[in-house]
């Protein structure tokens, strides 16, 4: 096919130049002015990631400077938002440090928005502050830019490479280049991966046309798990997906709105409804509903039984605050910051939040790490605070010796957000400039028969397209291939219906489960025979890839979790009640990468913070 073929040998690669891949480069070189940091990234960082188009808040910040917050409140929020369920050496670690990430984008340039009576930064909640964040990521991404020996844009990683000297150690990556197609081969002493969560893994409620409008990025396509899940990386928590609570059509936060305006929630009515749910929800979760803040999930599974007994659409009641001037520049500007679309799709069906209140949706599931829920890698913390199972010598790496992780990538570490996924990135790469000086005798091998069998892979679905299209008599319909869009809706038709999707109402159960799991065993199997017809497609067949094997893991968790820890996120029918005699425990899994078979255990959850 005529690609090249491309070597690179470093010492740090990171794959995925977003938050958490910025936030390492930056670190790296602090700590390693003689080491050679590459960046892969399969778009271009100045906008890549879920903070590309902007942010209006920075949702992790504690104000230690001024005694706002410390970080045992941090993890004492994160846990209870998660219904127990954090890790919370990561969670402490990351929240302990991220004050001072946050510094350095003000250092750089980002406009902070400061409270005129005191001079601190604008709260627009206990733990957000406002920010003028539309360039929030070109800021970031030149202090990564300026840090490294080298960013490669257009570098779509499809695999990690194994160490052959050592066992169980990762030895690089290889992906390819989207716009030449060349092949690249990173042969590196440890890989940060920070290549974002998991979107259009369960169908969205726009398809058709409007099926990249979702809450979460389109272009988060599950490599930060399938990465090191293919590299037999253990994973924990992945049955933690999210479901949002946004305004409908074009998934406008609503964080601003709730904390900053004051706005709030009402049937289609004019009721207030939350209350009227509180003892179906106690029934269910018993005392965590007593908590506050309320548990995310909780709120959505009030607003779930509301529209199912009939009484929705649930509407932002906007039409009070938006009276004063103020507040209503400030409920516009936050779209304009990062959801522009909100404000475009309100424009197109004659809403104006004064005097309509706009009608509110939950999102289909996604797997994230960094956001409000906790899918991810399994790492070990730090060394300080970290129990002893928690710890395995070196912070934030995975089960797999030199493979480290940041953000969405990590699981257990939910509230994290831009700014704490920045900081976990900085904690990875000092753990990895230590891993390399007390490996410094240590050479990776990676053999030519490892790349090559990957280079055949990789572009399979070329060859299959080439082949196959000769047997094509009319329309676009071959044989012997499918085409990466009807493997995604394939996917995403699986994981509604059998996992606990929006076509469901998020319900599932261990028949279903199981059913689920076959079908995406024959998916995974015909993923074989995927055709692309381009490198856009090569890159669109990869993502799928990626995001068929992140599902699979999703599914095993939530086989393996016989309760309803999260009524809200999704339902086991066949376990409706959280049950913490049995479940109050972390879920870690691992995929044998040779045989494809699973193993799922339990993982104490550590209380460290009382
Ligand atoms: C809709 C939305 C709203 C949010 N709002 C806020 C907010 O208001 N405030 C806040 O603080 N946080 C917010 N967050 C959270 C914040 O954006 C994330 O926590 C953060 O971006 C996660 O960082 P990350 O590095 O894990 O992933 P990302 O920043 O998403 O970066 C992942 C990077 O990996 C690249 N990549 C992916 N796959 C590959 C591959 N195979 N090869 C090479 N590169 C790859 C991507 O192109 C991307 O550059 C929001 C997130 C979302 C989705």
């Amino acid at each position: 096919m005529g690609f090249k073929t491309v070597f690179d040998d470093c010492d740090i690669l990171i794959v995925g130049g977003g938050m958490g891949g910025c936030g390492a480069a930056f670190e790296a070189r602090y700590w390693a002015r003689d080491m050679k940091i590459v960046v892969a990234e399969k778009a271009n960082i100045d906008r890549s990631g879920a903070v590309a188009q902007g942010l209006y808040a920075i949702n992790c910040y504690m104000g230690m400077q001024w005694d706002e917050n410390q970080p045992e409140d941090h993890v004492r929020y994160a846990r209870n938002d998660l219904m127990g369920m954090v890790r919370e050496d990561l969670a402490y670690d990351m929240a302990r440090h991220v004050d001072s990430a946050v510094h350095k984008f003000e250092e750089w340039g980002l406009p902070l928005m400061r409270n005129p009576e005191t001079g601190r930064y604008q709260r627009e909640g206990k733990w957000q502050i406002m920010i003028h964040g539309e360039s929030y990521k070109p800021i970031v991404a030149e202090a990564a830019r300026k840090s490294v020996d080298r960013i490669d844009n257009r570098i779509m990683v499809t695999h990690l490479l194994m160490d052959e000297n050592h066992p169980n150690r990762v030895g690089g990556a290889i992906g390819f280049n989207v716009r030449t197609g060349n092949l690249h081969v990173y042969r590196a002493k440890t890989v940060i991966v920070g290549a974002g969560g998991a979107s259009h893994i369960f169908k969205p409620r726009s398809v058709g046309e409007g099926m990249g409008r979702t809450w979460y990025a389109p272009w988060s396509s599950a490599s930060a798990y399938a990465l090191p899940i293919m590299a037999g990386a253990k994973m924990t928590q992945m049955e933690n997906r999210i479901v949002l609570c946004r305004f409908k059509d074009g998934y406008g936060p609503v964080g601003a709105y709730f904390l900053h305006l004051k706005t709030y929630t009402q049937n289609a009515y004019g009721e207030q409804y939350e209350a009227n749910w509180y003892d179906d929800t106690k029934a269910m979760v018993g005392e965590y509903i007593d908590h506050h803040p309320t548990p995310t999930c909780l709120r959505n599974h009030a607003f779930l039984r509301e529209v199912a007994a009939g009484r929705g659409p649930i509407h932002m009641v906007t039409t009070e605050a938006f009276q004063d001037p103020h507040k209503e520049t400030v409920g516009w500007e936050n779209f304009l910051g990062m959801t522009v679309s909100q404000a475009v799709v309100w424009a197109s069906q004659d809403i104006d939040p004064k005097y309509i209140n706009p009608e509110l949706t939950t999102s289909e599931p996604y797997v994230m790490g960094s956001h409000a829920t906790c899918s991810g890698a399994w790492a070990s913390g730090p060394e300080d605070i970290s129990p002893s199972e928690y710890y395995w010598g070196y912070n934030r790496m995975m089960t797999v010796e030199g493979l480290f992780g940041a953000g969405d990538a990590l699981g257990g570490t939910a509230h994290a957000f831009s700014s704490g996924s920045f900081t976990e990135g900085r904690l990875a790469a000092k753990a990895a400039v230590k891993f390399i000086r007390d490996h410094a005798k240590d050479r990776v091998n990676v053999s030519d028969k490892q790349i090559e069998d990957k280079k055949k892979e990789i572009y399979k679905p070329l060859e299959n397209y080439q082949v196959g299209r000769n047997e094509i008599v009319a329309g676009t319909v071959s044989p012997s291939y499918l085409l990466p869009i009807h493997g995604l809706q394939r996917l995403e038709k699986i994981m509604d219906e059998y996992v606990g999707g929006i076509g469901v109402n998020y319900m599932t159960n261990e028949p279903l489960l199981k059913f689920g799991l076959e079908k995406l065993r024959i998916l995974q199997e015909d993923l074989e025979h995927i055709g692309a017809e381009d490198l856009h497609q090569l890159q669109r067949a990869w993502e799928l890839k990626h995001r068929a094997i992140a599902s699979e893991c999703v599914t095993q968790h939530t086989l393996f979790r016989k309760e309803t820890r999260w009524p809200g996120y999704y339902y086991r029918g066949d376990y409706l009640k959280l049950d913490d005699e049995n479940w109050h425990a972390l879920t870690v899994s691992r995929r044998n990468p040779e045989s494809g078979e699973w193993e799922l255990e339990k993982a104490p959850v550590y209380h460290i913070i009382d």
